[in-house]
């Protein structure tokens, strides 16, 4: 870690530790951050971390993008996440974009806006090419039409960066990327869903019913939306994935702390060889999904493709997160499951994190895919 990455990890795990940590429970209940919160984060230019320095922003790279995320998630997982996803748009925009687009969504972001991907619809989960949101050109407007699903950050987002067919029969070559503001006519935002787990992430529908927005709004080609969705997805899973290690590392710290204060037959039962077992095994993981982080980061930091890589990093990352938040559970026994315990929270979350930016079947597929590309006969 070099003195820049120790200097913001450290205003994270103070940020954390005392804007949140405390509340965590409160503001579960409450069904969200408070403002403020929010607000402290976008003083601290969180949503413009990967928006390059000269468009405003902090310009960091992938690996210490991570870093911030691992070192939040050992107390929240969603605070920095939330951030993290406002800059995805962010991204598409910065290698697709023209000169133009980049200043003009950097400049949103960098004045405290947020931002939503939106991909996702009700009939397009893991087959993302069969989205069906279109964009129709008229003269110089495009008209958007459609619905997105569990969309992160949506009643909060000042801009969308939405994933629409310019031409249905096209099948995925008709799909393109697209700014799209809040504030146009027709754009609706839905009821925040109430699930499982990462309470404190906004999940909502998008709707678009005849959104007019200008030509100059699309981002890149007519043909380039799937790609570029693709390849944003490739540069996030290491970033979801350094927020499972940071959890998985709080799942570790509970489980150790509990087996040494909890005493059963006369001994902390961190002296039972079971209740070792589990930790070592817990410890394994997240270093190794740790280690994976940060492989693909170093590789996206380098300009190497690294869809196995990342896909990698983000499967074992969210895998060992679930595992490791259910022996936390284990370890802790009647208290691990008691809402009053961290540990419980972390069950919850983690299932999520297998889910996200692509299940994890699908980072499977992705990875035995390019194992066989890398090593055709
Ligand atoms: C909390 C949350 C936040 C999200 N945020 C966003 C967001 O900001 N933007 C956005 O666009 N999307 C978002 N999503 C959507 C998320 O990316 C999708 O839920 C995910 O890609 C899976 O799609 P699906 O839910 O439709 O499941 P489906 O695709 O219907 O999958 C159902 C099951 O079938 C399996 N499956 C499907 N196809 C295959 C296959 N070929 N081989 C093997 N198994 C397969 C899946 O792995 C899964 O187990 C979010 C989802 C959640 C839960």
């Amino acid at each position: 870690m070099d003195s820049q990455q120790q200097e913001l990890v450290t205003m994270v795990r103070s940020f954390m530790n005392k804007e949140i940590k405390p509340h965590v429970h409160e503001f579960e209940e409450a069904g969200g951050y408070p403002d403020r919160l929010v607000q402290m984060g976008k003083d601290m230019g969180l949503t413009v971390m990967q928006v390059p320095e000269r468009y405003g922003g902090l310009g960091l790279s992938t690996t210490t993008t991570a870093m911030l995320l691992e070192e939040g998630a050992k107390v929240e997982s969603t605070y920095i996440s939330m951030f993290n996803i406002t800059n995805m748009g962010a991204k598409i925009v910065m290698f697709a974009g023209t000169e133009a687009q980049k200043e003009y969504y950097a400049g949103i972001l960098a004045e405290g806006g947020m931002s939503s991907f939106c991909l996702t619809e009700p009939g397009a989960g893991s087959d993302a090419a069969s989205v069906r949101t279109t964009a129709i050109r008229k003269g110089d407007k495009y008209i958007i039409n459609g619905n997105k699903m569990f969309i992160t950050n949506a009643s909060i987002a000042d801009v969308f960066l939405v994933v629409a067919s310019t031409d249905l029969s096209k099948g995925y070559k008709g799909l393109a990327t697209f700014i799209v503001e809040r504030d146009r006519p027709g754009v609706t935002v839905g009821k925040k869903e109430d699930k499982l787990g990462m309470r404190l992430s906004i999940t909502a529908e998008v709707a678009f019913q005849d959104v007019e927005i200008p030509v100059e709004n699309l981002v890149g080609t007519e043909e380039t939306g799937f790609a570029n969705a693709m390849k944003v997805l490739e540069l996030s899973r290491p970033l979801v994935a350094a927020s499972s290690v940071g959890a998985s590392q709080q799942a570790i710290d509970l489980a150790v702390k509990y087996a040494q204060e909890r005493v059963q037959f006369g001994q902390p039962i961190w002296k039972f060889e079971a209740i070792q077992m589990m930790l070592a095994d817990m410890q394994m993981r997240t270093s190794a999904a740790r280690a994976l982080v940060y492989n693909a980061c170093a590789l996206i930091d380098a300009g190497q493709p690294c869809s196995k890589e990342a896909a990698m990093a983000k499967c074992y990352a969210a895998d060992a997160y679930q595992k490791n938040a259910t022996d936390a559970v284990q370890i802790m026994g009647g208290y691990g499951v008691m809402k009053e315990y961290m540990a419980e929270k972390l069950y919850r979350d983690s299932k999520i994190t297998q889910i996200v930016e692509g299940t994890n079947q699908i980072q499977r597929l992705v990875i035995a895919k390019q194992m066989i590309r890398e090593n055709r006969i």
